[in-house]
């Protein structure tokens, strides 16, 4: 019997689609879901109102600019459903996450909201190369926050065989994996940490597991390698949120891994200088913002998402997908740290760290202020060998200054359920929060 041939796209005519065509959808999408946000969303026409902006105003895809910016705050503000385009008996879902400061931000759903999830959501699947049948196990919990749901709508679409775990127990994750024959998982990098650390106490291991999806924490490509060796697993990098839609929205990395690859007719992608609001050019860094096109319940206009990236290449992809790719994102504008004078983000810590043998993946960045001075300790689990010194004299290499290097052995440092939290700081009674 022959074999059947291998798909590599879920949606060949949008993935594929020439630059000009996807450029021309993205204004006609634009077009119609501004004058739809005009005529049926009370919070968007008030807003645009106020600064003079009409739906005939936008006739060219760079008018998108007249258009002011949305940010986490209108979230916030417009929690539970200021921020409603369509009359509320057409929602279906909702999903929450509650930020640092812990005011949630919601999303509604229509029903052409969840499916149009689910499709961003069934082209990761293909692009990791999973295919029709094949087992997927989803470790986020199943609740208020996207992932368990977003991974769970997009595998239904998708036809893959879904093993929705949710989270914890790893022990009996791992004899779920081995029992159905799981391809892929699903979840959050420290999960896969969690995993590599469960299999190489107990020595087991997980021959049927090919590919991890992960996503809701920024990982350095050092950290990826450990997991990948670690498990045998390719891995790729999710994105998306709670404003854009969920996870899967924001694209992913194919298996050139050169970048994240955008569903662009479905978004529009403008990364901007944080400080003055104006485009930067393709390679260099500055704030992602995302402009929803099909979007119904919450549409979004050049929502402001606070994450680092730059253009990676608008070029067609060895894939031969035609969305432009965007660098892994490196931080958020608000994560990025100023220590005696050097900025840096938590992220070059971790690859800077991973770059020494011996050290795993757990670790802590520690603000602290010592006589008045912010100074920052690295707490980080090691393998014997590996001192405070060999820590502070790399970290000092790469980063340009020299924060303080705690080593501890593996398992000592505190673990969290869920997303992982690096940066820590410490209060003057000596507590972290
Ligand atoms: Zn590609």
């Amino acid at each position: 019997m022959k074999p059947m041939a291998q798909a590599v796209y879920w949606n060949p005519k949008a993935e594929t689609m020439s630059r000009d065509a996807l450029a021309a959808l993205q204004l006609q999408r634009l077009q119609a879901a501004v004058k739809a946000a005009w005529d049926g969303n009370p919070f968007l026409h008030q807003r645009w109102n106020q600064v003079g902006v009409k739906p005939g105003d936008i006739q060219a895809l760079d008018d998108l600019r007249l258009l002011p910016f949305l940010t986490k705050e209108d979230f916030r503000l417009g929690y539970p459903m200021h921020m409603l385009g369509v009359p509320p008996a057409d929602l279906r879902e909702m999903h929450m996450s509650s930020g640092s400061t812990g005011s949630p931000v919601a999303m509604l759903y229509t029903a052409a909201d969840l499916d149009q999830w689910a499709e961003c959501m069934a082209r990761c699947y293909r692009m990791a190369g999973l295919q029709v049948g094949e087992a997927i196990q989803i470790t986020p919990s199943f609740g208020l926050f996207n992932g368990g749901f977003g991974f769970y709508h997009g595998a239904r679409k998708a036809g893959q065989f879904i093993i929705p775990t949710g989270s914890g127990n790893t022990p009996r994750q791992i004899k779920m994996i081995n029992d159905f024959q799981v391809r892929g998982l699903m979840g959050v990098v420290s999960y896969g940490i969690r995993v590599l650390e469960v299999l190489q106490e107990t020595g087991g291991a997980i021959p049927s597991l090919k590919v991890g999806i992960f996503g809701a924490e920024t990982f350095s490509d050092k950290l990826r390698e450990k997991i990948e060796n670690g498990l045998g697993i390719e891995t790729f990098d999710i994105y998306g949120m709670t404003e854009t839609g969920g996870v899967g929205t924001g694209g992913m990395d194919c298996p050139a891994h050169v970048g994240l690859h955008q569903w662009e007719d479905q978004y529009i992608i403008e990364i901007l200088d944080p400080i003055t609001g104006k485009p930067v050019a393709d390679g260099v860094f500055g704030e992602l913002v995302y402009t929803s096109l099909t979007r119904q319940a919450v549409p979004i206009f050049r929502y402001r998402t606070s994450d680092l990236t730059r253009v990676a290449s608008r070029q067609t992809c060895a894939c031969g997908r035609t969305g432009l790719r965007l660098d892994r994102i490196t931080g958020r504008v608000d994560d990025m740290l100023i220590v005696k004078g050097v900025n840096f983000y938590p992220k070059q810590v971790e690859q800077a760290l991973m770059e020494i043998p011996g050290v795993l993946p757990n670790y802590q960045i520690v603000v602290e202020e010592v006589d008045g001075v912010r100074d920052v300790r690295i707490n980080v689990e090691a393998q014997a060998g590996v001192t405070g010194f060999i820590i502070e004299k790399h970290l000092k290499e790469k980063l340009g200054f020299s924060p303080k290097g705690d080593v501890f052995a593996p398992g000592q440092l505190a673990r969290q359920e869920g997303k992982a939290k690096r940066v820590f700081y410490k209060d003057a009674d000596g507590s972290l929060k």
